[in-house]
């Protein structure tokens, strides 16, 4: 049987393609150094796992209610409250099987064929893949660093199309810039009077470089906010998440949330309550990322990228490689091979200037960052 045009649409991840190679290289006993990878290298805090390994020795491994344990739910409440000074009812705080499980519920919920979702280009490819899911049309919005890689009203409103839905990355993955608090507040009134929603994808939030990072949930209750525990709180593996939505839309995702995940997973629930009391052990990842950064941005700017907006937020750097005249994807392909050093294209972000990019991550420890700099600048002068 042939598989639907839908799954036919779906683009790979050329970085996980390019992980495959550089996995194959390192069974070969070569030494990769990793720069694209978009995970934490931190273990997760130990509160948070301790209470996991309560969690299965007491037996709470079973389903829970379909959009998360109340007092999760209360908790994420508390937090915006007590952190952002904003007040959520923890009723329009969904659980989530990590954000990605919130894009499924969020798109099917609020996309179908004839809808539009306006996305960033670059920007985080899952948006545009999720769309293309639900069978709806992606209106891609270039964006360079003459508006600092934010999507603005005037960018918005030249299309000759009013998307019903627009989603943005706030820190963006990935440029790393952090939005201003104006232009999401201009985004929002834009696509609102237009009968549209905005959602704002806040998972990097906990890892911003420039001070407090306000969350969008303070500009209205309409604003959709994702949020989850994978980055800033290390816990990729765990599979969580979570949204604040309108009251409207609680039980419309709920019926989708009981159908296709039953329950975010439960163990990883339970162990997340003790995330909002590590405030210690996140601050010194910050921190540590900020000190990669510090260290990278110059050193990159150094070697020749192009580098026209600091990044500001997330652990990624976005930049432009015009000086070698080569494809990104030729170029991540060689560094890999010549210099054996991990890249990601910018083809896996959209495709406006996405030849020219690529994109950095400097979630690996600092000996590597700086080794893989030096292997970099070895090749690049004879390149
Ligand atoms: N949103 C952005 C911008 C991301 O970069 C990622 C992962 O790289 C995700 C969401 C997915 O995260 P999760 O692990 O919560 O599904």
């Amino acid at each position: 049987m042939k598989i639907t045009e839908r799954a036919g649409k779906i683009a790979p991840f050329y970085v996980m393609e390019l992980l495959e190679k550089a996995k194959a290289m390192e069974a070969r006993g070569e030494d990769i150094i990793h720069m694209e990878v978009g995970e934490p290298d931190f273990a997760t805090p130990p509160s948070i796992k301790e209470e996991a390994i309560r969690a299965i020795r007491d037996n709470r491994t079973f389903y829970t209610h379909s959009l998360g344990l109340p007092e999760l739910r209360e908790k994420i409440a508390e937090y915006y409250e007590r952190i952002e000074h904003v007040r959520v009812s923890p009723e329009r705080v969904l659980i989530t099987n990590g954000t990605s499980g919130a894009f499924l519920l969020l798109f099917t919920t609020l996309l179908e064929k004839g809808r539009i979702l306006a996305v960033s280009d670059p920007g985080y490819p899952c948006y545009r893949n999720f769309g293309t899911l639900v069978d709806a049309e992606i209106l891609s919005l270039p964006v360079s660093e003459g508006t600092r890689f934010e999507i603005t009203v005037e960018c918005l409103g030249s299309t000759d199309v009013t998307p019903q839905l627009l989603i943005i990355s706030n820190p963006s993955n990935p440029t790393g810039v952090v939005y201003r608090e104006e232009t999401i507040y201009e985004l929002y009134k834009f696509i609102s009077s237009k009968g549209g929603m905005l959602i704002v994808d806040e998972i990097y939030s906990g890892l911003s470089y420039r001070g407090e990072l306000r969350t969008s949930l303070s500009i209205s209750e309409d604003v959709i906010v994702v949020n989850g525990f994978s980055k800033a709180y290390a816990m990729t593996g765990w599979r969580l998440g979570w949204m604040v939505v309108p009251p409207a839309l609680v039980r419309p995702i709920q019926k989708i949330a009981q159908n296709v995940f039953i329950s975010p997973p439960s163990i990883s629930q339970y162990a997340a309550m003790y995330a909002f009391d590590e405030a210690d052990e996140l601050e010194n990842m910050r921190k540590t990322y900020e000190e990669r950064r510090d260290f990278m941005l110059p050193q990159l700017k150094r070697l020749g990228f192009s580098i026209p907006v600091d990044p500001e937020g997330a652990f990624y750097i976005y930049a432009g490689i015009d000086k070698w005249g080569l494809d990104s994807m030729e170029f991540v392909e060689k560094a890999l091979r010549e210099a054996r050093v991990a890249l990601t294209p910018g083809y896996d972000f959209g495709s406006y200037k996405a030849g020219s990019h690529i994109r950095f991550s400097y979630a690996n420890n600092m000996n590597r960052l700086k080794a893989g700099c030096e292997r970099l600048e070895r090749w690049l002068r004879i390149l």
